[in-house]
């Protein structure tokens, strides 16, 4: 079975084409600046050593997935995109749905809808869908949600404590983002402890240039940190996470900015990057190392706000089996998951400080005493699209 993967940004197509029998990528690639005068394209697949590099101009979506047909059809991979036996689309925005979606009409009017909430993100899912369904009318098409895995949250997580109208008539309501990769690390963790997912309560922590946990409870999500939007919660690379609303009024009052630099304030110039001018860890560790006191703060307050939530999601949870690290630096920054652990022996978390020194694989690091499992599991989110997407067209088979 082959499954491609597309991941459409406003002016990007990234791509991933599985053989599903090995769970291995037979090629993929990147297409940016579409629309702009110059496009860019890197493309590799298993034919070469290199990956091939273009630039031209790439007038929308559609032309960026015929490049990609083109290449996978040259590269005698597939004789036509039509062949593929389905195509996973990343949508980051599926408000309520709680499950991996077929595209059809109604798939694409709630999407549609729903981008009020996710206009950055998915108008540009939907050019993508667009352009693949032009070009592969015949292949089974998927989307799945990176809201979906939250939608198991209880009301009282999720909603606000605004005016009920504004959940009832705009939709005001938590979320939560990363599902794809939160869900499928839990899983990955669950068959590492040989238990079922069913019977795991897990605190999973994506922690990437975005990022945000989750408290799973018997596998399914019962909180999150990420709100209505990717912004609420941890601090991030350039996002701010959780601040006092307040802050807004006061910089309106006293600065005169609007809510166009408000946003980008919070969502650009904020996070790591706004404490200490970089929101790249490996940076900021550099930093700290020539003794920048601006980067050894930020270090400290991303690690103690999700502390702050550890804590929290242990009172949601009440039983934790095991914290679960993935994300670049979730992966492979040992001083974070060193510096939260070690501050957490009060909850029975022990660390190992050999094994806390591996990187980028999938490993244990609790010592012997604790009675919390600590894990570093890598993310695939595309490899999850693909099984997701191969799962349903699986189950769609079966039933007719
Ligand atoms: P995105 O959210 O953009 O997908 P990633 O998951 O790729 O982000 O994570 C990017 C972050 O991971 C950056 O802050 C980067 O510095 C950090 N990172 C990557 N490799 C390392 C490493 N070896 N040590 C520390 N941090 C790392």
């Amino acid at each position: 079975m082959k499954i491609l993967v597309i991941n459409s940004g406003s002016s990007s197509i990234k791509f991933q084409l599985f053989s599903m029998k090995e769970s291995k990528v037979i090629a993929s690639g990147l297409i940016e600046q579409i629309g702009e005068q110059t496009g860019q394209i890197k493309i590799s697949s298993i034919h070469h050593k290199e990956p091939i590099t273009k630039t031209l101009h790439i007038k929308n979506h559609e032309q960026g997935i015929e490049i990609i047909s083109s290449f996978l059809t040259d590269e005698k991979i597939i004789n036509k995109l039509d062949e593929l036996d389905g195509i996973g689309h990343r949508m980051v925005h599926g408000g309520t749905m709680q499950e991996t979606a077929f595209i059809n009409e109604k798939t694409i009017k709630m999407i549609e809808d729903f981008s009020s909430l996710a206009p950055l993100h998915n108008p540009p899912g939907l050019s993508g869908v667009r352009a693949t369904m032009s070009k592969a009318p015949h292949v089974p098409q998927v989307a799945v949600f990176d809201t979906a895995f939250h939608q198991t949250m209880p009301n009282y997580a999720y909603m606000y404590a605004l005016p009920y109208e504004f959940y009832e008539r705009l939709h005001i309501r938590r979320y939560g983002f990363h599902g794809t990769s939160h869900h499928f690390v839990a899983t990955q963790a669950a068959k590492e402890l040989k238990k079922p997912l069913k019977k795991c309560n897990f605190i999973t922590l994506h922690l990437g240039n975005g990022a945000s946990m989750a408290a799973i409870k018997n596998g399914e999500c019962v909180d999150t940190s990420m709100g209505l939007s990717p912004l609420e919660g941890l601090i991030m690379g350039t996002r701010s996470g959780d601040i006092d609303p307040a802050i807004l009024f006061y910089l309106e009052r006293e600065e005169g900015l609007d809510i166009k630099e408000l946003d980008t304030l919070l969502n650009k110039k904020s996070g790591l990057k706004g404490i200490c001018g970089t929101n790249d860890l490996r940076e900021i560790k550099a930093k700290i190392k020539d003794g920048d006191e601006r980067a050894k703060l930020a270090f400290d307050m991303f690690c103690y706000r999700i502390k702050k939530y550890i804590g929290a999601y242990f009172a949601v949870l009440g039983r934790v089996d095991a914290l679960i690290f993935t994300g670049g630096i979730g992966e492979n920054a040992v001083s974070v998951r060193h510096k939260i652990c070690s501050e957490l022996k009060i909850l029975g978390i022990d660390i190992d400080k050999k094994r806390n020194e591996k990187r980028g694989v999938l490993t244990h690091f609790e010592s012997k005493k604790s009675t919390i499992k600590l894990l570093v599991v890598p993310t695939n989110e595309e490899l999850a699209i693909a099984k997701q997407t191969q799962h349903l067209i699986r189950k769609a088979a079966k039933r007719s």
